[in-house]
């Protein structure tokens, strides 16, 4: 890769690669057109892990098995350089129904993932004692971890201005110039033009606004999430629990997270009251001692969604120097730092994890039952 680069979009995936590349040495410039992390990758739930990953395409289950590798490390080496700790925290992970046990068993299998069948409600509750008493049947995923994303963001911030790199907020690319060889040399901004000599695209549920990526059939669609946090002690809860696809999510300093539901709403970043008792309800459902929790915050946010989950990673088949890395959809975080990975590796020409092929811009994504109905 060539010296002066640009990314386009501050959130995880944006900032983890301007922090990457500048340890390799490359001069880079990260053009946000808000402020920095503030968009999906706040928004989340930070569960490292996808939910139900056998419902997905393998490469998914391959790109989040590196983030599980490397996480622990990477939020450790965060809290070392910046005193911001990203709260990385291995709560377990714990569905509580047999729903598609034949599947479960089959990828955990094929993966080596460590999952426990639960069958009676005693048991449920040596893992998770308050949880309802009702649910009989579970599966134990208990290496699965999290991280704090507001808390990771600020860090990775910290970071990548300690590291002096040229952070440009409020800076929004409208599209990229080129020269005479269709080669990348500069991006064209509401601030004016920034000379670089190759561009990274990390720009999340926004990706579809440039003409050079919807054209060559990238198709990132915003799809919403809500979540809401209740307010609680300490060790109140310690697992993370999945019920129905909605999830609780305890935080170090005792705070619980209910997310997510999944709505097509365009750009539209509004709440709404059915979500909130939506979620309200199969909170209760989960943890009843949370009737009695209050409800401190309500927020959504939208997620690069593709198709059939699998982001889009690479080269612009015609444009030199236009790279890519969007789409991650509901996994950003998990499997955000593969597909960064799998990236940089490729750009200084090594050999990888896995082959990027597999990502391409142009690789038809069928869409999955579960995009059908957001
Ligand atoms: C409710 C919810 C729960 C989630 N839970 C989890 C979870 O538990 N685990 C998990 O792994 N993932 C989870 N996700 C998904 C994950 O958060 C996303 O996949 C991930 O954050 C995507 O990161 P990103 O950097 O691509 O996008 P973003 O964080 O959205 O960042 C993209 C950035 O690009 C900027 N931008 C856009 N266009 C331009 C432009 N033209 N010029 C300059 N800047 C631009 C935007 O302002 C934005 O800051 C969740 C998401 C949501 C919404």
């Amino acid at each position: 890769m060539s010296n002066r680069v640009a990314i386009i979009g501050g959130g995880i995936i944006g900032m983890m690669t301007a922090k990457m590349l500048n340890q390799q040495g490359a001069d880079v410039i990260l053009l946000e057109k808000g402020l920095l992390g503030k968009e999906s990758s706040w928004a989340g739930g930070g569960i490292i892990s996808p939910l139900y990953p056998w419902r997905y395409a393998d490469e998914i289950s391959q790109l989040a098995q590196y983030g599980q590798q490397h996480y622990q490390s990477v939020c450790q080496g965060l809290l070392d350089e910046t005193g911001i700790d990203p709260e990385w925290l291995q709560s377990g992970l714990l569905m509580v129904s047999h729903d598609e046990l034949a599947d479960a068993k089959a990828w955990a299998s094929r993966f080596s993932a460590n999952l426990a069948i639960i069958n009676d409600s005693n048991s449920l509750q040596e893992i998770e004692e308050k949880i309802n008493p009702e649910f009989q049947k579970g599966m134990w995923m208990p290496d699965i971890a999290q991280l704090r994303n507001p808390r990771t963001l600020k860090s990775l911030k910290a970071s990548l201005e300690k590291n002096n790199i040229d952070i440009r907020e409020q800076t929004k690319a409208i599209d990229f110039i080129k020269n005479k060889n269709n080669q990348i040399t500069g991006v064209n901004t509401n601030k004016g033009i920034i000379d670089c000599d190759s561009v990274i695209v990390t720009t999340g549920a926004w990706s579809g606004q440039f003409a050079e990526l919807s054209r060559i059939a990238v198709n990132v669609k915003p799809v919403l999430g809500e979540m809401i946090l209740f307010k609680c002690e300490p060790n109140q809860l310690k697992r993370i629990i999945l019920h129905k696809g909605r999830y609780l999510i305890p935080r170090k300093d005792g705070r619980i997270l209910c997310g997510s539901t999944l709505e097509l709403a365009d750009f539209d970043k509004r709440t709404t009251d059915t979500a909130r008792k939506e979620l309200q309800q199969v909170a209760y459902e989960m943890a009843p001692f949370l009737k009695e929790a209050t409800i401190e915050h309500h927020w959504c946010g939208l997620r690069p969604g593709s198709p059939n989950g699998i982001p889009y990673i690479g080269e612009h088949p015609e444009i030199q120097n236009l790279y890519v890395n969007t789409g991650h959809y509901r996994y950003g975080v998990v499997i955000g730092l593969g597909s960064i990975k799998l990236l940089l590796d490729h750009l200084n020409g090594e050999s990888s994890f896995m082959d990027i092929n597999d990502f391409r811009l142009d690789r038809v994504r069928e869409p999955t039952a579960e995009f059908k109905l957001a």
